[in-house]
């Protein structure tokens, strides 16, 4: 599987850490609004990231922050007359919701950025301690950049033209010992949240809540560090100078970045106030479509949003369900129930589709391509299948279907369209074939159950299974 990195700006072999296992740490959102579109990019693309490491047999340790302290949030709490942390549970609370009805899976870990005040004094003073960071005498602590000599490996920007840039902005008042130096904790002001620390009541500063937290749930090294392009610098590049001054070790192997969501190709955002929330079209469409119409882009590439593109999703998406159902009603009708040697054959032919979305998932994630695979299935499943074809055939495209389209995220309610009558005629013939000697049909049918996700199990009762 090759992955772009941001780091090398090319696509690398993925080689985790740890066989078999993957620790990724994806930047979330800050709560004091409604998530906009653009917001949910990251979202269903490293949702979709997540679920195909899964579907290659990954086990995904995959954590996601809620930057519950910000000026932001402050100052809705202040118009509202209401405590910051009333602002942040309710918008943590409806991202939830969002986030379910995209299909996004909750984290293994959603941490809260207050909950975590403990761990961020401790990397503060580690990084004191280390001569990497200096409190000034208002109690603001700021880290050395200079000092971390790898500055600006990830966004690949030059020290000196940073520096020539700030001194045209010239920031006055400030006790910095160079322009550079960014803030890691920084003093109250009147009526704001404060934590008490070594150095003043303040709050932390935004990049230090994110080594922590991935530091805490994921460990100092980790495989993936991900989230949009606008995070690359200042905040990743800041996250990264912290993680391994600190820790002495190198932060994230893999760093991917999603594209912008534009509107008249500018990037939507709060602040140009050019966004639509992700519950504004959940009034017009199913938020699977705006899913599907995330995943039919490259997730690396600008992508623009319009109604036109949204229809086109759209019908896409309904292509792709009428398919399913397609198959799901003549399944119900079917009279025979077992493959006929040409069905067998017609099975075989349909595993060139899977062949062909790993392949483009395979190449950085290429989920436009995933999709014409999908595509290609759903059509060969239509000139394939008919009222004469067995339960088994039928049975097998639409597994074949939905675990592709699951990868996805797409055909959310196929998840739960549980065939056990199918599974446990499947096993009833794998058990005469066994009584008859026939172990190759046996083994087959057995290969065919784990193909589908279901394990079964030999015991002393009789045969057992369990879904994957
Ligand atoms: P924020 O709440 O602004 O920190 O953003 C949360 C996540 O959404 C970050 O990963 C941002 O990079 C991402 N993001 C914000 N706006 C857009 C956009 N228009 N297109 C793509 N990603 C975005
Ligand atoms: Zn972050």
């Amino acid at each position: 599987m090759k992955v772009y990195n941001t780091l090398s700006r090319q696509k690398e072999e993925f080689v985790p850490l740890e066989d078999g296992k993957v620790k990724m740490y994806v930047c979330g959102p800050t709560v004091y609004n409604l998530i906009h579109i653009g917001n949910a990019r990251p979202m269903i693309v490293f949702d979709t990231v997540r679920r195909y490491m899964e579907y290659k047999g990954y086990e995904v340790n995959f954590v996601s922050n809620f930057t519950d302290v910000d000026d932001k949030i402050i100052k809705k709490a202040m118009e509202e007359g209401v405590s910051t942390q009333e602002i942040s549970n309710r918008y943590i609370a409806e991202c939830k919701k969002d986030m379910a009805a995209m299909n996004v899976e909750p984290a293994t870990t959603h941490p809260l950025a207050t909950e975590e005040i403990d761990g961020m004094l401790e990397m503060i003073s580690t990084l004191i301690d280390k001569g990497y960071a200096y409190p000034a005498g208002d109690g603001t602590v700021y880290f050395r950049t200079r000092k971390f000599k790898e500055y600006g490996k990830l966004s690949h920007k030059n020290l000196d033209d940073l520096q020539a840039g700030h001194r045209k902005i010239k920031v006055t008042g400030e006790e910095k010992e160079d322009s550079l130096d960014f803030v890691l904790w920084k003093p109250k002001k009147e009526g704001e949240p404060y934590w008490e620390s070594p150095w003043c009541q303040g709050r932390p500063g935004w990049h230090i809540e994110c080594s922590v937290m991935s530091k805490k749930y994921l460990g100092e090294e980790i495989d993936i560090h991900a989230g949009g392009e606008d995070l690359i610098f200042p905040h990743h590049e800041n996250e990264i100078a912290q993680s391994e001054a600190c820790n002495g070790k190198i932060f994230a192997r893999y760093w991917l970045h999603n594209g912008f969501l534009n509107i008249d190709n500018k990037k939507m955002s709060k602040s140009l106030g050019n966004f639509f929330t992700v519950r504004e079209i959940s009034e017009k469409y199913d938020l699977q479509v705006l899913r599907f119409f995330m995943l039919s882009a490259h997730y690396r590439s600008p992508l623009n949003f319009s109604e036109e593109l949204m229809e086109a999703a759209k019908n896409g998406l309904d292509r792709i369900r009428n398919g399913a159902e397609n198959l799901k009603h003549l399944w119900k009708n079917a009279k025979s129930p077992q493959m006929t040697e040409e069905e067998k054959e017609l099975w075989e032919k349909s595993k060139e589709f899977v062949v062909k979305f790993e392949t483009a998932m395979d190449d950085d994630f290429n989920t436009a391509d995933g999709i014409s695979a999908v595509f290609e299935l759903v059509k060969y499943a239509n000139t394939k299948a008919d009222g004469d074809s067995s339960k088994e055939f039928l049975d097998c495209l639409y597994q074949r279907l939905v675990k592709l389209c699951g990868i996805l995220g797409i055909l959310a309610e196929g998840k739960e369209e549980i065939l056990d009558e199918e599974i446990e005629r499947l096993i009833e013939e794998r058990q005469a074939a066994r009584k008859e000697k026939n172990f190759a049909r046996a083994d087959e049918i057995r290969g065919m159950l784990l193909a589908q996700g279901i394990i079964l199990e030999d015991t002393r009762e009789g045969v057992k299974w369990k879904r994957a």
